[in-house]
């Protein structure tokens, strides 16, 4: 076993439904403007157009149940997403075999600094400040393909002090989950704890401390989530 030289970083792990072993996460990929809704709501054009992905890191995925608001923004914004866990990966994953790798599905939000994501997108730099801050991914419980089969369609729902902000379906999604893999796989070598976020429907707005955020997908449960 190697010795480091610091210590080393604790693996990231996630709580699966329904058995003790928990899943270690590996990368984070999320897709931007996956709902044609939510792509007009930003100003774009809900054509199919080229999908394209932004990272998280891994240790961004949270799941102590609150959401801490981040430092030097005063415009966070929620998203809700269903995320994909792989359990195996690999290069130029064909669609017809890429649900294979998946290992389980979970709600998750896409906590997002638009105002420090506003400027980066203006001046052309990379989404990082706007997107991986710290705790910016709370993360459900994982149900695995054993328990709820492959899930690409039922209703997504976040509202916030009991109130409907964001609603769609999973089949809304213009690029499916095998799409997703079959494509990320073309220009990354996926692997197992890879997670997909896999886009949020229309209805994104911001959350101020004191709030509470309920967020649910038909066949994932439900969370509820206050910021703090
Ligand atoms: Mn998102």
């Amino acid at each position: 076993m190697a010795e480091y030289a610091i210590q080393a970083p604790p693996i990231v792990a996630l709580p699966v439904a329904g058995i003790e072993k928990q899943f270690p996460v590996r990368r984070v990929y999320c897709i931007g403007r996956n709902y044609a809704a939510h792509a007009i709501e930003m100003g774009h054009d809900p054509d199919r157009e080229p999908p394209f992905f932004f990272q998280k890191n891994a240790n961004n995925l949270d799941i102590s149940g609150e959401f801490l608001y981040p430092p030097k923004s005063s415009d966070v914004h929620h998203e809700i997403e269903m995320a994909v866990m792989l359990k195996s990966g690999g290069k130029n994953i064909a669609q017809a075999q890429a649900l294979e790798h998946v290992f389980g599905y979970a709600l998750c939000l896409d906590m997002t600094r638009r105002d420090l994501q506003g400027v980066a997108k203006k001046s052309g730099r990379p989404w990082e400040i706007g997107k991986a801050f710290e705790r910016s991914a709370p993360v459900g419980v994982i149900h695995t393909v054993d328990e709820v089969g492959h899930v690409d369609q039922g209703r997504v729902e976040l509202k916030v002090n009991g109130e409907i902000k964001q609603e769609g379906d999973l089949n809304q999604m213009i690029w499916k989950v095998p799409e997703m893999i079959a494509y990320l796989s073309e220009y990354f070598e996926l692997d197992a704890g890879d997670v997909i976020l896999s886009g949020t429907p229309a209805g994104v707005g911001p959350i101020v401390k004191g709030d509470t955020m309920a967020v649910s997908i038909e066949g994932l449960g439900a969370m509820t989530v206050p910021v703090v």
